[in-house]
């Protein structure tokens, strides 16, 4: 016990616990590499196996959502919840509908979850959770009976002191309302059991704005900190969802210019920027019409690249904010080529290994999602604290917040991640994430 811990012997045991969890091993790995170097400067940590504790879920709930879609045919899917760790408030963590779905990227988003919520600095455990349905192509009713079923198996797992999920990929206001309204009529409780709720029942302002708007703001400081700024400089944005087309909102506000926006099939490209107005343009497309991108060519006078990613088109900035891995080391070679300084992530994990290594090797400033998208959540934790005193906060008062607290973590990011030369924002994030919530399970004792 004496030694020190070493990354493959850690690595090693927790791939034989959870065999085929590629997405899960990634996301561990990222974290180990720069938390056990300081796990072992920490005996105290050591000693308690608290990195092998945290990387072992409280609780994984896994069930079946049977629902009847328009022909009347029964369709059946997966759905899960992953209670991370609670050890610094109830489980707190987005719920993704989507095909992928499955508890290798639960588990992975889960436990990133917790890096993410500890950073914030606000009381919020971890957890994630969703099901292996697609929403895309499906009626507005199927959508409706579909979070029926799922919450009718769920609400006995969640409450305002337990667990509080949210939105994430495929879970927007909509599923979010038909998830509330299923839990009130189980429960006869109106209760701060989900965030991401409409104003008119709990919900909080900037609260769908936040993560994309938090994504841009934590840019801003990494640039301020290395002398620049997003004011003149040219954005690659991935993504055309609620991540995406906030982030390229604040970056244009910021003065930056965005010059793409993309989907899983292809990338919109601008060469003269996305301005407010065609921003407004793009949403209603993609939030309220669901149309494809590729529909938006005429309307832009743009190109729409089919089958493109945007990573090749030369940009001083880029915005990965649609799925996990989906900028590779290929890409993160183009981005360099092409002069890029600064890349922060919006979506969770959208960078491979290497192109992290990429970014590493050639001084391209580079935040993880678990920084720099926790603006997301923390605005989710704002509504909670809003829905206990029954009272609500204006857009200015929530904006000024959500800018404090990403430059809070920001703060953070440099302070545990300054090796003189440069800021490694990703041992940054893990060390002052790790710290908080290892503290509270030492405290706590062996549970
Ligand atoms: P949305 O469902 O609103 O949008 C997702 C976007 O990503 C869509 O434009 C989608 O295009 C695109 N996309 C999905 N898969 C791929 C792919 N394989 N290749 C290229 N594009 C793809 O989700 P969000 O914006 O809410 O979430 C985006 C990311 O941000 C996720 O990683 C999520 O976990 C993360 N995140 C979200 C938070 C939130 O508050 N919503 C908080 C923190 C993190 P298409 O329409 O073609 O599928």
């Amino acid at each position: 016990m004496n030694e020190d811990l070493t990354i493959e012997h850690f690595m090693a045991g927790l791939i034989k616990r959870n065999p085929n969890e590629s997405e899960f091993h990634q996301a561990v790995k990222e974290v180990a590499e720069s938390v056990i170097p300081f796990i072992n400067q920490n005996p105290k940590y050591k000693k308690a196996r608290i990195l092998e504790r945290m990387t072992e879920p409280d609780k994984v709930i896994s069930f079946r959502v049977a629902w009847e879609d328009d022909q009347g045919d029964i369709q059946i899917n997966k759905g899960y919840r992953v209670q991370f760790n609670n050890s610094i408030g109830p489980y707190k963590g987005g719920l993704r509908f989507d095909h992928s779905v499955n508890l290798s990227v639960l588990k992975f988003l889960g436990f990133e979850q917790t890096f993410k919520n500890s950073l914030t600095t606000l009381p919020i455990g971890a957890g994630k959770g969703g099901a292996d349905f697609n929403p895309k192509g499906k009626s507005d009713r199927e959508i409706m009976r579909f979070c029926q079923s799922f919450m009718t198996q769920l609400y006995q797992h969640i409450g305002p002191n337990t667990d509080v999920p949210a939105g994430d990929i495929g879970v927007g206001s909509k599923e979010i309302s038909y998830l509330f309204g299923q839990y009130k009529r189980l429960t006869h409780q109106f209760e701060s059991v989900l965030t991401g709720k409409a104003l008119e029942f709990g919900g909080s302002l900037i609260r769908t704005e936040a993560t994309g708007y938090g994504n841009a703001y934590f840019m801003e400081e990494m640039l301020k900190h290395a002398g620049h700024s997003i004011k003149g400089k040219s954005a690659l944005v991935s993504g055309s969802g609620n991540v995406a087309l906030h982030c390229a909102e604040k970056i244009i506000q910021l003065g930056g210019k965005v010059l793409t926006v993309s989907d899983s099939s292809g990338t919109l490209y601008v060469p003269d920027g996305i301005d407010q107005e065609k921003l407004m343009l793009l949403k209603d497309l993609k939030i309220n019409r669901k149309q494809r991108l590729s529909g938006a060519t005429e309307l832009f006078k743009s190109k729409y690249l089919e089958g493109q990613k945007p990573w090749s088109i030369k940009s001083d900035l880029a915005f990965p904010c649609a799925t996990q891995n989906e900028l590779t080391g290929t890409d993160a070679k183009l981005l360099f080529n092409n002069g890029c300084i600064a890349v922060s992530e919006g979506a969770n994990m959208p960078c491979t290994p290497e192109a992290i290594e990429l970014f590493k090797d050639n001084n391209i400033l580079y935040a993880p999602g678990k920084a720099s998208n926790a603006g997301g959540v923390a605005v989710s934790a704002l509504e909670m604290s809003q829905n206990s005193i029954r009272m609500s906060w204006t857009e200015q008062d929530l904006e000024e917040k959500l800018h404090g607290i990403m430059k809070n973590i920001h703060n953070q990011c440099v302070h545990h991640g300054d090796d003189k030369s440069r800021v490694d924002y990703i041992k940054g994030a893990n060390i002052a994430g790790f710290i908080k919530v290892a503290d509270a399970m030492l405290a706590y004792g062996v549970v």
